[in-house]
């Protein structure tokens, strides 16, 4: 018999419920903790980059404990902010972006990041992940971001059907109710990195199980 569909309000409800023994996503953890400026934010996304959490967080608690304004890291130099985040992948890429950023910052923003998507995006090494994600926690603006957790749990629901992160994006603008835009990024993170995994998915225990079409998924827990 076939599965009925995926009731988003209801997921969300169970999953946020599901997620909370595990440790929060990198961004809302970094978020929590004071570094919730726009800048920070961007900065920290970054450094999240193809790097796992576990490394991630330190990094960034680490570069802002130096110099956390773009004040501050205008002033560093791209050794020394290469010195500071070396443990997170492409370390050499992201130092000289950040420096960069940081200097427009100061040059053309009177030192504050704006809230202004195309602002964001029109740096290097800032794509729609980071653009979104930053808005979205430091500005509260309603932006989903869509990572290989999300992309991955949102196919396997049947909620959407996308090959690649951006069309995600697309499918998830036109179908999610906006007060979860952001939340999806925070639930949905800890979701795909304890339960939803890449491979091996705990099915068995899965609270979305009976409204989850599973698509794609030939091996379970
Ligand atoms: S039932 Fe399986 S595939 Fe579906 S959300 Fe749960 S863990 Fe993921």
């Amino acid at each position: 018999m076939p599965k009925k569909l995926l009731d988003i309000d209801q997921a969300i409800r169970l999953i946020r419920t599901a997620v909370r023994p595990f440790p929060k996503a990198a961004m809302f953890e970094l978020a929590e903790e004071g570094f919730n400026s726009p800048f920070e934010q961007l900065i920290a996304c970054i450094i999240s980059i193809r790097t796992y959490d576990e490394v991630s967080l330190p990094t960034a608690r680490q570069l802002f404990a130096r110099a956390r304004t773009p004040a501050d890291i205008s002033q560093l130099s791209i050794d020394e902010i290469d010195a500071l985040i070396r443990e997170c992948s492409f370390h050499e890429r992201k130092a000289p972006q950040i420096q960069a950023i940081a200097r427009r910052v100061v040059d053309e923003y009177g030192g504050a990041l704006p809230c202004d998507r195309e602002v964001l995006l029109s740096f290097a090494g800032v794509g729609p992940k980071c653009a979104n994600l930053a808005l979205g926690i430091a500005c509260g603006e309603p932006y989903i971001s869509v990572d290989v957790h999300v992309h991955r749990v949102t196919n396997r629901w049947g909620y959407v059907s996308a090959t690649t992160p951006e069309r995600t994006l697309a499918a998830l603008e036109a179908k999610l109710p906006r007060p979860y835009w952001v939340e999806i990024n925070r639930l949905l993170v800890p979701f795909g990195k304890h339960l939803c995994t890449g491979n091996l998915p705990h099915c068995s225990t899965c609270p979305v199980l009976d409204m989850c079409q599973q698509v794609g998924v030939t091996a379970r827990r």
